[in-house]
């Protein structure tokens, strides 16, 4: 009895030690598949050249436009050359609105004494008259106070949004989200207190000189009584606000021909390692292909675009063969519409298509910091079992919370979603303003997010998850 208790002590415990190894083999070689994963992201990478050529050859992308459409024939170019099992194009309606001619805008203290205004129209805006709007100004911190103002205050007059960013908090998408409501709603919020038009302080941390642009709605506002929207820099508000104080009776005007034309036939553009073991079990990687068209998209979403290629591409580079199926989704109209985003989970749904993790890069090409999850609990349990690997890279954050706009419409119960997070101080200094260009953008930042990405891709294909 006792050598057989022995014996069976000796199995069990032989039995846990082979458990351990595996285990600790498990480990070390999911820590040498980031290593290889990084080396060859900083080394071999392809990111920061098709970024330079999307910046710099195409440029700024805005859905409908003709750089859009060289956009989707040269990251399809690219994605064919990569050796992929598969890569195709998505068809997709998406809204075509025209900037047109610049913009021009002033303030004026007395008649004739003007000072210049930096201001854009914000996406989706229709055009002043052909001679422009010209009144005096009433100055709002927001929708609420537009609200107890009203009509009697608004009529005739442009209503001028001042709310800043809050520059207390560190996360400067929470600042964003505090303010975003003026761009967002504040031309259909003034129009029904009889408003002629509407300027809005910039979504930007930083006191400079660029107006930035971005997406406004009129809601199902009837056509004759909407007015133009346009945005001014954090300088010219800043300088229009002060002077204000001096002076009420300053008057403002601006200028803009801005138009939207019935929509135009686009393209999410799309390539696949088919999986070896589970091809049924889908991963999706992504960013938005248009951007607005100030700058190139740089950051917004050059950078989430070429990252997402680059986890295809590293996979090739190492020699890493995934068991699941893994594509590279590049969104078109997330900007002004989100269409690619909702035909492809449409397309998916329709398909039947099992979606198993969604991963989005759209907050800038900048050093990653970490993960966003949105997903069931024990798959964020699973996941962050896997950060300890991510540490030597200093990509720390795993956190519940959004992933992104274009991935969205896939959520469902059984399916996380991810959103990648760099460091975001600097990134509203160049959001969807003409300084967001390729030279804000550094080579081994971009890399490091692209393997920080390749690398989480890579640990859900090996491990699965648990939904
Ligand atoms: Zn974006």
């Amino acid at each position: 009895m006792k050598t057989n208790f022995a014996v069976k002590g000796t199995i069990k415990l032989g039995v846990l030690c082979l458990f351990f190894v595996q285990i600790g083999w498990s480990q070390n070689s999911d820590q040498q598949q980031l290593k290889n994963i990084y080396d060859a992201a900083l080394t071999k990478g392809k990111s920061y050249d098709w970024l330079n050529y999307l910046s710099n050859q195409i440029g700024g992308r805005l859905s409908g436009s003709i750089q859009a459409q060289q956009a989707v024939n040269y990251t399809k170019q690219e994605l064919d050359s990569m050796g992929l099992d598969r890569v195709w194009l998505q068809p997709v309606m998406v809204p075509k609105w025209v900037r047109g001619i610049p913009e021009f805008a002033y303030f004026e203290t007395s008649p004739g004494v003007t000072t210049n205004v930096p201001l854009t129209a914000l996406g989706g805006s229709v055009a002043t008259p052909p001679s422009g709007v010209k009144s005096e100004i009433v100055e709002v911190k927001g929708l609420e106070e537009l609200a107890v103002l009203g009509a009697s205050k608004i009529k005739g007059k442009i209503v001028f949004y001042n709310r800043p960013m809050d520059p207390t908090l560190i996360n400067t998408f929470a600042a964003y989200s505090g303010c975003v409501d003026q761009r967002y709603a504040g031309a259909l919020e003034a129009a029904k207190y009889g408003a002629i038009g509407i300027i809005v302080r910039s979504m930007n941390l930083r006191l400079d000189d660029y107006p930035h642009t971005g997406s406004m709605s009129y809601g199902d506002l009837p056509e004759d009584k909407r007015i133009p929207a346009a945005a001014i820099s954090t300088n010219a508000a800043e300088l229009l606000s002060a002077t204000l104080q001096l002076d009420p009776k300053t008057k403002f005007f601006f200028k803009q021909n801005c138009k939207l034309f019935p929509d135009v036939e686009s393209y999410n553009v799309i390539g696949e390692i088919k999986g070896s073991t589970h091809p049924d079990e889908i991963i999706v990687v992504g960013g938005h292909l248009d951007s607005w068209d100030l700058g190139d998209g740089s950051h917004d979403d050059g950078a989430g675009c070429v990252q997402s290629m680059e986890v295809l591409q590293l996979f090739k580079q190492i020699g890493y063969k995934p068991k699941r199926t893994i594509r590279v989704v590049l969104f078109m109209n997330e900007e002004n519409g989100l269409r690619g985003g909702n035909e492809y989970a449409k397309v998916a749904m329709e398909k039947n298509e099992n979606h198993i993790f969604g991963l989005e890069s759209d907050a800038g090409g900048f050093t990653p910091r970490g993960f966003s999850f949105d997903g069931p609990d024990s798959s964020f349990e699973k996941i962050m079992g896997w950060k300890d690997l991510f540490e030597p890279y200093l990509v720390h954050l795993f956190e519940k919370g959004g992933s992104g706009a274009d991935i969205g419409p896939l959520k469902n119960e059984r399916i996380t979603l991810a959103g990648l997070r760099p460091d975001s101080q600097r990134y509203f200094d160049y959001h969807h303003a003409e300084n967001d260009t390729f030279e804000q953008v550094n080579k081994r930042e971009l890399e490091l997010g692209a393997a920080t990405m390749a690398s989480l891709v890579y640990l859900v294909d090996t491990h699965g998850l648990n939904p």
